[in-house]
């Protein structure tokens, strides 16, 4: 009974095709972000998502300090700039950590880089340049000597109140030693988002089980995951789910009031072993379902309650591209990030392009460097179900509807590496 069509009711007449602008725009402008926050050690806060604009109640460095290991010297008026052979009395020992004493006209301390300059001192000199005379109580220096020489100056990288960080910035090591610097030890960043997932398909098989004839191993499940955890979301995983309406009922009733968002694969089409739009329709809304886009036509877009919905295509190709086109700005945006959209690149095509196509598509790709301007060149076999293609490629290129080209057009180039980070 499970496996017969069921008529739940809904209207499966094929809408006009949406853009990928337009869908981008419903799918971006309808992700809310999330609004819990919690407060977590430095430590833990590597690619989490800042909740919070950081000021800095300290400047940094907080006080004049040694830029090398060498002597800080009081100059007199008269021996600045001036060329002539000068000698200075050691009087004091600074290392970093510690304090000097007020430094005298003519004089000069032992500095270590990073320690105070001491007060009175107006220039410091490297080792290097200095001979230690009279059994290392004096110094003298052969050359004309400037005013703040190796001094770094108090709020030289950050001046107190500055913004160190806005909100809504992916935390990278550098972000988190910046803080660390002025004195920060704990960030407020935004909660990890939880996303369900299940796979659609009577054909799907666990890799390691046995393949019966005409079944294929899920591949899906492998990529899907990857992608969440690379994104830092909490992944709830049901796995694969029968192509039955009430398999799909059941399995999206069993993530919704847990999850921000469920991602499915597969079962987004109107054919009778399409079960994903129905049952969303029964369950919630459904948004959108059909996008002008190559590879990946069929993408659902929904909710159940306050629960987001995105329905990817079965080919693993569209899956992915799709994912990484509609489906990652839009956990983005919920993550809180402020810049969630997809970065691309210019590059110029190694390749005609005879045939205009109606919709938009997005090609497996990779960059020549061996040249300049770099070029891109096509994977040879660009079928959305051509897993191969994606390890192959460095990008996707991004062709335009209903035109053609010739070698040397200028295409926009998405880097995998980027949106894989
Ligand atoms: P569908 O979108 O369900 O019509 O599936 C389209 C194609 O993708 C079919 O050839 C499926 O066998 C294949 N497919 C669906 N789900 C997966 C999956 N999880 N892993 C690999 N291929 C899949
Ligand atoms: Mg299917």
């Amino acid at each position: 009974m499970d496996n017969q069509p069921v008529d739940c009711g809904c209207d499966t007449t094929p809408q006009p095709l949406l853009s990928i602008d337009e869908a981008l725009e419903i799918l971006t402008s309808s992700a809310k972000v999330t609004n819990s926050t919690q407060l977590i050690e430095l430590d833990d806060t590597l690619n989490r998502i800042l909740a919070v604009d950081i000021h800095a109640n300290i400047s940094v460095p907080s006080f004049d300090n040694s830029a090398m290991d060498g002597y800080a010297i009081n100059l007199k008026e008269n021996q600045i700039n001036t060329p002539s052979v000068f000698t200075f009395e050691i009087t004091d020992r600074i290392p970093a950590g510690g304090t000097g004493n007020s430094l005298i006209p003519g004089c000069a301390a032992r500095i270590f880089t990073g320690a105070p300059i001491p007060k009175g001192a107006n220039t410091v000199l490297m080792q290097e340049e200095c001979e230690l005379i009279e059994n290392k109580s004096k110094i003298e220096v052969y050359r004309p000597i400037s005013l703040g020489e190796n001094i770094r100056p108090m709020g030289n990288d950050i001046q107190s109140g500055d913004v160190i960080l806005s909100k809504g910035k992916q935390l990278q090591p550098q972000d988190i030693a910046l803080v660390a610097s002025v004195g920060i030890g704990k960030l407020e960043v935004f909660h990890k988002i939880k996303v369900g997932v299940f796979f659609t398909g009577n054909e799907l098989v666990k890799p390691g089980d046995v393949l019966q004839q005409g079944k294929i191993f899920n591949s899906n499940r492998y990529s899907l995951v990857a992608l969440l955890n690379k994104l830092g979301c909490e992944v709830i995983n049901l796995g694969n789910v029968k192509d039955t309406f009430n398999a799909t009922c059941g399995a999206l009733e069993a993530l919704k009031s847990d999850c921000d968002l469920i991602i499915t694969t597969g079962g987004v089409s109107v054919g009778e072993e399409d079960y994903i739009k129905p049952a969303i329709e029964k369950l919630g809304q459904l948004s959108l379902w059909r996008i002008k886009i190559k590879p990946g036509k069929p993408l659902a877009f929904g909710n159940l309650g306050h629960c987001a919905f995105i329905g990817l295509p079965g080919n693993p190709v569209s899956a992915m591209v799709t994912f990484l086109l509609f489906a990652r700005p839009f956990i983005k945006k919920m993550q809180g990030v402020s810049h969630y959209l997809n970065t691309t690149f210019k590059t110029q095509a190694n390749f005609d392009w005879h045939k205009p196509k109606p919709r938009r598509e997005f090609v497996r790709a990779r960059l020549d460097h061996t040249v300049f301007p770099t070029k891109v060149n096509l994977h040879p076999k660009q079928g959305s179900d051509v897993l191969s293609s994606m390890v192959w490629a460095d990008g996707l290129i991004e062709i335009p509807e209903k035109t053609t080209f010739k070698r040397g057009e200028v295409l926009n180039f998405y880097p995998l590496n980027e949106m894989l980070s």
